[in-house]
C-alpha cells in the first residue's frame, strides 16, 4: 500500500485538484516547480538554517516522566510549543514562503479562522518583506481580536469577509478571488494538509521534519528510531502529517488520529469527520467531509478553534478508509481535563488542540514498554481565557 501523494495528486481515491478553471495556471505553476524548487540545495540550506535559527528546531523530543507513570507507559512529548509563533504552523509558512520566493512572487495572501495561520503568514512576510494580505471572517475577527492585532504589528492587512456566515469558509472564497485575479504576482499560502494538489504533499513535506527529528531523537533516548505509536491531533491535518510522514510505511508503527467529538459525536456539535463525514468536495480536494444528505457542509464545532474544520486532509481521509490509522474521538470535556493534566503533571500547558491527542490516555491502555510520542502541537498562551473561563479559574 502506498500512502504517499500519486503522480495525479491522490492518496488513493482522494486528493485531487477541483478548482475554478480561472485558478488552473496558478495551481498549475506550483505543481510543475514545487519539487523541482524544494531540491535545490540553495532552497534546502535556506529552508534548514531558519528553522534551526529563526523557529528554533530541533524542537526536544521530552520523556514526560510523571504522565508516564500516571498512564503505566512510556509518553515522550515532541515539542512543537517552543516553536517561534507557539505551534508548528511556522515550519509550513516558512516552506511556503521561500517556495513564493523562489517563484519570484512578491505579494503573499492567506486565510484564516482562528488567526494561527495568519500570525505565521503575516511572521514570515515580515521576516521576508513581502506584502501581506490576509482574509478572515468578520465574525472571527470580532472573536479573535489578539490575533488581529498580531496580524496588523506585523505588518500584514486583515481584509473582513462579509459574505454568507463572515467566517473560515468565506474568507477562502475571497482569498480565492484574490488569487485568480492575481496569478502573476501572488502565492497563496494555504495552512494545513489541504487544499488542491500540490498543497497537501507540499504542506505535508515541510511539516515533515516533525517526524524526521522524532527518529534521530528518539534512537538517542530509546535506541530505536520507531516509537510503538505516533499520535496527533487533527484539523485539516498537518501537524498529524508532519509527525506520520517518515513512519507511514514502517510495519511496526501505529498511527493515531485524534479528531474533536465536541459536545459528543452524536450531540450535532462536532468535528468527527472521521466518523461522520462523506466523501465531497472541499478546498479544492475530494476528501472526507461532514456534510447533509445533499451535500451541504455542516457547520463544525469544538472548543478548540484549530480543529474546528469540517473536513480532513485527503491524506488522512486515505489513512482512515485504509485502515492505516486509528481514528479516536475525543470531547471538549475530555480535552480539556487532559490539558489541566499536563499543567500539573508536567508543567506545560498546551493549545486546546494537542490537549485532544493527550486525552487519549484515559481511553485506550497501552503497555509499560511501548513508547507513545505525542505532537504537542502547539502551547496553550492562546487558549488562556477559554482555559478561565472553562475552569472558572
Ligand atoms: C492549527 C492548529 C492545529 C490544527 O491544524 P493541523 O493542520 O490539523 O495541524 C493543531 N494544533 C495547533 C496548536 C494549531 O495551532
Amino acid at each position: 500500500m502506498n500512502y504517499n501523494v500519486n503522480e495525479k495528486g491522490y492518496y488513493g481515491e482522494f486528493g485531487g485538484a477541483f478548482i475554478p478553471e480561472m485558478l488552473y495556471p496558478n495551481v498549475e505553476e506550483l505543481r510543475q516547480n514545487y519539487l523541482k524548487v524544494m531540491a535545490e540545495p540553495s532552497f534546502q540550506q535556506e529552508f534548514n538554517q531558519l528553522l534551526k535559527d529563526y523557529v528554533g528546531r530541533p524542537s526536544p523530543l521530552y520523556f514526560a516522566k510523571r504522565l508516564s507513570e500516571k498512564y503505566n507507559t512510556k509518553i515522550y512529548l515532541k515539542r512543537e510549543d517552543l516553536n517561534h509563533t507557539g505551534a508548528h504552523k511556522i515550519n509550513n509558512t516558512i516552506g511556503q514562503i521561500l517556495m513564493a520566493k523562489r517563484l519570484g512572487k512578491t505579494r503573499i495572501i492567506a486565510e484564516t479562522g482562528a488567526g494561527q495561520h495568519g500570525v505565521a503568514t503575516a511572521t514570515v512576510c515580515a521576516l521576508m518583506g513581502l506584502e501581506c494580505i490576509v482574509y478572515m471572517g468578520e465574525i472571527d475577527i470580532a472573536r479573535q481580536a489578539p490575533n488581529v492585532a498580531r496580524m496588523k504589528m506585523l505588518g500584514a492587512s486583515v481584509i473582513p469577509a462579509k459574505s454568507g456566515s463572515r467566517t473560515l469558509k468565506d474568507a477562502t472564497n475571497e482569498a480565492i478571488r484574490d488569487w485568480i485575479n492575481n496569478p502573476v504576482n501572488t502565492h497563496y499560502i494555504i495552512g494545513s494538509a489541504i487544499g488542491p494538489h500540490p498543497y497537501p504533499d507540499m504542506v505535508t513535506r515541510f511539516q515533515s521534519v516533525i517526524s524526521e527529528e522524532i527518529k534521530s531523537q528518539l534512537k538517542e533516548h530509546e535506541g530505536r528510531e520507531n516509537p510503538d505509536y505516533v499520535v496527533a491531533c487533527i484539523g485539516g491535518g498537518s501537524n498529524a502529517a508532519g509527525t506520520y510522514y517518515h513512519f507511514l510505511h514502517e510495519e511496526d508503527v501505529n498511527i493515531i488520529a485524534v479528531e474533536a467529538a465536541g459536545h459528543g459525536v452524536d450531540s450535532g456539535e462536532s468535528a468527527a469527520t472521521s466518523i461522520l463525514g462523506k466523501e465531497g468536495v472541499i478546498h479544492g480536494c475530494k476528501t472526507l467531509l461532514m456534510q447533509t444528505n445533499d451535500g451541504q457542509i455542516t457547520e463544525p464545532y469544538s472548543i478548540s478553534a484549530g480543529l474546528d474544520y469540517p473536513g480532513v486532509g485527503p491524506m488522512h481521509a486515505h489513512l482512515c478508509k485504509t485502515g492505516r490509522a486509528e481514528f479516536m474521538a475525543i470531547t471538549d470535556d475530555d480535552a480539556m481535563n487532559a490539558g489541566l493534566e499536563l499543567c500539573k503533571l508536567e508543567g506545560i500547558i498546551p493549545a486546546i488542540e494537542s490537549s485532544h491527542a493527550l486525552a487519549i490516555f484515559e481511553q485506550k491502555p497501552f503497555k509499560p514498554d511501548d513508547v507513545v510520542v505525542v505532537s504537542l502541537s502547539g502551547r496553550g498562551d492562546k487558549d488562556l481565557q477559554n482555559y478561565i473561563d472553562y475552569f472558572k479559574i
